[in-house]
């Protein structure tokens, strides 16, 4: 079975306060961009990596990160859109024939392990669609428009859900065309399959598998770094 790995990373990065696009900052000396293509190339069950990038910085991109750090399995730099959704539909749209599983994983989380990533292919391909993610581990309230409290969930069903999610590539490809003809905008790619009705494994994840979206997200992933030497 081949599997190809979308890694979108054309957000703007607006949320981080500078000029520079988050997947572009760098961890521990290396952009996080790189640290999270380099453990799925590491990944043996995954063949080829599609990275999806903002128009203006596919030359950049080729020239400045995938040559420089030696990125083997990268097969295509493709132009993103306005949303994450868009961006993941030029990734699928660009696969090659021959891919069966799509594993789609933010490029600003580089805390993602190998082992996670193999999980996550296998159950695809048993399943059909799968997500990683970790309960809930605080109270959770839902609040109406103007702060009023209206219930407290049953944390018990909670989930935070996060990258990566996998898919048979069927799957993948119908969701997004039915998203496109109904005008659907979801917030991760299993929103998508969820409203086909198709069942989406849930999977645990890891609590260290964090968004890099702020600089607050910035320090925190300092911290984990220095507490995970060698990488
Ligand atoms: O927008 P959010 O912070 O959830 O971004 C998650 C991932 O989606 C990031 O890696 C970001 O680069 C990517 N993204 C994208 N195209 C967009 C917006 C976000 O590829 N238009």
């Amino acid at each position: 079975m081949r599997t190809v790995a979308i890694v979108p990373a054309a957000g703007s990065g607006n949320r981080m306060g500078g000029e520079l696009s988050k997947q572009y900052l760098t961890l521990g000396g290396i952009p996080i961009l790189v640290r999270t293509l380099k453990v799925l190339e590491e990944c043996p069950l995954v063949s080829a990596l599609l990275v999806v990038v903002p128009p203006t910085d596919i030359a950049i991109m080729r020239d400045s990160v995938l040559a420089p750090w030696k990125l083997k399995k990268v097969a295509g730099v493709i132009p993103g859109g306005k949303e994450r959704q868009d961006s993941v539909r030029a990734g699928v749209e660009a696969l090659d024939p021959d891919a069966d599983i799509v594993i789609i994983h933010d490029a600003v989380r580089p805390f993602i392990t190998i082992d996670l990533i193999s999980h996550c292919i296998r159950a695809a391909g048993q399943e059909g669609a799968v997500t990683v993610g970790v309960p809930v581990k605080d109270t959770m309230k839902e609040v109406s428009p103007d702060g009023r409290v209206l219930r407290t969930c049953d944390r018990s069903l909670l989930w935070l859900t996060q990258t990566p999610q996998a898919f048979r590539r069927d799957i993948i490809e119908s969701a997004h065309r039915a998203a496109v003809r109904d005008g659907f905008r979801g917030t991760d790619d299993t929103s998508l399959v969820e409203r086909m009705g198709i069942p989406v494994r849930m999977i645990q994840g890891d609590y260290n598998n964090i968004k890099i979206t702020t600089p607050e997200d910035l320090v925190i992933a300092e911290a984990l770094l220095a507490a995970k030497p060698g990488r």
